[in-house]
């Protein structure tokens, strides 16, 4: 589904990602850990073509993602993103705000996208909540929007970028519930978390990488409890 191999990416002469191979099987959900500034973020972006690349490969769906290439959209439309900050519009309601890429992007009639976005927004637990404002939303209820409105574009499958990382922690659960509920249901995903207990349940597959480079990875058995490399030790010990 996803598959990266020897991906390299620099900003300036800062080589942020430095040959990263990974694969993302359809249905699995793979879990990257480590340290600030290791190029997690940069590689989610690279995977749904925000961010251009100088060397290796990335493909969804056997599609190369390349920024310059007009499939790029079609690649836009397979891989959503669900980002730390919300990014709702916040002048619209939240059932607007699911609906919108559909109407918009996809062409759906009106009704068929608002009766989809009502059921989009139970399936998160937002039933009652379909007109409120971002602004009259916590922010677990918004980044609840935001799952729902990622899930509107019928991906095939969901890019997280630390989705609970700006929350309140009495905040965080509701969200993590709603995404392991997505997994459980055969979503294809790919978290970057500093939430190692929901990545020691829900994952199929850790991926620890430091200075732009995969340093360990392996079920969540062997990298989040018995890590082998000195690296995913330390850094496993400072945030559990
Ligand atoms: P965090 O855990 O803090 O979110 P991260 O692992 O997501 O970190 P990235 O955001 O991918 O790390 O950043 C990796 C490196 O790339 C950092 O050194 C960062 O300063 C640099 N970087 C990221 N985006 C840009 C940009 N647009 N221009 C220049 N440098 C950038
Ligand atoms: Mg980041």
């Amino acid at each position: 589904m996803i598959e990266i191999d020897g991906l390299q990416k620099s900003f300036g002469s800062n080589r942020v990602l430095d040959g990263i191979s990974l694969r993302v099987p359809e249905g699995k959900v793979v879990c990257v850990i480590g340290p600030s500034g290791s190029g997690k973020s940069t590689l989610l972006r690279c995977v749904n073509g925000l961010e251009s690349y100088e060397g290796g490969d990335v493909r969804v769906d056997g599609l190369r993602v390349d920024r310059t290439q007009k499939e790029i959209r079609a690649v836009r439309q397979r891989v959503c993103m669900v980002f730390q900050r919300f990014n709702l519009f916040g002048h619209r309601t939240a059932l607007e705000n699911v609906t919108e890429g559909p109407i918009y992007a996809l062409g759906v009639a009106r009704e068929a996208a608002e009766r989809e976005g009502m059921a989009l927004l139970a399936q998160v637990g937002l039933a009652g909540k379909e007109k409120s404002y971002p602004a009259q939303l916590s922010g677990g209820q918004q980044q609840r929007v935001a799952i729902a409105r990622a899930l509107a574009m019928k991906p095939r499958a969901v890019l997280f970028d630390e989705p609970t990382s700006a929350l309140d922690p009495e905040l965080v659960g509701e969200v993590l519930r709603v995404m392991r509920d997505l997994a459980r249901g055969g979503m294809t995903m790919m978290v970057v978390t500093h939430e190692i207990g929901f990545a020691r349940e829900v994952a199929d597959h850790v991926v620890f990488m430091d200075r732009g480079k995969v340093v360990e990875e392996g079920p969540p058995a062997e990298v989040l409890v018995a890590p082998r490399a000195p690296r995913t030790q330390d850094f496993l010990r400072r945030v559990l």
